[in-house]
């Protein structure tokens, strides 16, 4: 037997429509959050239908609708909330004509090499998967690919399939990402010599040539600098957004300026800037020590108007990760470095969600 509803769910709509959604500005039911409300006596359960499984807001948004039946239904009992996400997409006819199952693609660059740019990209990657994402990632760096090893892929080779009568190339799999690389296919050091239209060549067939499926998130790993590649790939697709990677040395920041520029004449909206190389805490100690200075991302980010998404320590563990083919955010969760990617890439997907939102906007500035 059914006991009998002890209020409506007309009654949970109400108090579920003053929980704002911080970032979109506007009620979770205006938005069509809230799904499948069942009353059965006093107990309540409902659907939360986030715009991304990596919402850094999915507590605060919890916490909010919780207080707020309460409040609102003083007789309700239990609440079980079941969580669940669908991605917004980028809308570009440009995009779907390219890609059509990829929703989201997101150029992950900085101004010059060595300031962890392919260790970010990765460790994004493997974050927004962790979080129940789809994702795919390209490397786009074709002169010094990176993946393989940073993904644990070395000597793997990329299947073919046909789809369509046209052949294409599976992606291969690690961590739940749909990884390609130049490095799958070429020696290394042949793909050094080629010549920029061919680099760009490459990089285009990664996009048209791959059965990417249906994904959330395509993450590209940059080159380092402003040139060919990043042309290339800001004309074939519109980018949903780009990140720019720098540490916290004046050198590094002031090329990670010529960066935002390049960007924003190319009208690809940067998400942010991140700082690798942060700082380095003593494993012995915990002494903080900040070796190449710090902050300057947070002022960089400040001065060019873009979010500031996040800082990641020097850490030993974070080299071994990207040598040894283990990212740190499959391995060490806990710790500063692997929390501090997890946080980051959270604060992209949110990025995206307020981009895909408000498609005419800048990007949203969030203060800690
Ligand atoms: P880029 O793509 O900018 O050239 P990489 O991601 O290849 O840089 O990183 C350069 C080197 O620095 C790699 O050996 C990598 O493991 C190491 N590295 C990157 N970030 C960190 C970090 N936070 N702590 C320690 N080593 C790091």
């Amino acid at each position: 037997m059914f006991s009998k509803k002890e209020f409506s769910e007309k009654d949970v709509l109400a108090a579920l429509s003053a929980v704002m959604d911080p970032d979109l500005h506007r009620s979770v039911t205006s938005l069509g959050m809230i799904k499948d409300i069942e009353i059965k006596g006093k107990n309540l359960s409902f659907t939360f239908e986030l715009t991304t499984p990596a919402c850094p807001l999915k507590d605060t948004l919890e916490k909010d609708a919780r207080e707020k039946l309460k409040n609102a239904i003083h007789e309700i009992g239990t609440i079980t909330i079941n969580w669940t996400s669908r991605v917004i997409g980028q809308q570009d006819a440009r995009k779907d004509a390219v890609m059509p199952g990829v929703k989201n693609t997101i150029a992950v660059a900085s101004g010059k090499g060595g300031v962890g740019k392919s260790t970010v990209a990765v460790n994004i990657a493997v974050a927004l998967a962790r979080d129940g994402a789809r994702v795919g990632f390209i490397d786009a760096d074709i002169y010094g690919p990176s993946a393989p090893l940073m993904f644990g892929l070395t000597g793997k080779q990329p299947a073919t399939i046909s789809i369509n009568g046209s052949k294409k190339l599976v992606p291969l799999d690690a961590f739940g990402v749909k990884v390609m690389s130049i490095g799958f296919l070429v020696d290394p050091n042949t793909a050094v010599v080629w010549r920029g239209p061919m680099a760009s060549g490459a990089l285009k067939q990664f996009m048209t040539d791959v059965a990417w499926g249906d994904l959330d998130y395509l993450i590209f790993d940059l080159p380092p600098g402003t040139g060919d590649i990043q042309l290339t790939l800001a004309q074939t697709i519109p980018l949903t957004g780009a990140i720019i990677v720098t540490t916290p040395q004046d050198i590094s920041l002031a090329d990670a300026r010529k960066g935002y520029r390049m960007f924003e004449n190319l009208h690809v909206p940067v998400f942010g800037i991140v700082e690798n190389m942060s700082y380095f805490l003593c494993p012995d100690c915990g002494h903080r020590s900040e070796i190449f200075n710090y902050g300057g991302g947070k002022k960089a980010a400040a001065e060019l108007g873009v979010p500031f998404l996040g800082e990641i320590p020097i850490d030993v563990q974070v080299r071994i990760g990207s040598d040894e083919g283990m990212p740190v955010v499959a391995s060490q969760t806990e710790s500063a470095h692997g929390a501090a990617f997890i946080s980051i890439a959270r604060n992209v997907a949110q990025q995206v969600s307020i981009r895909n939102a408000n498609p005419d906007s800048t990007p949203e500035i969030i203060m800690d």
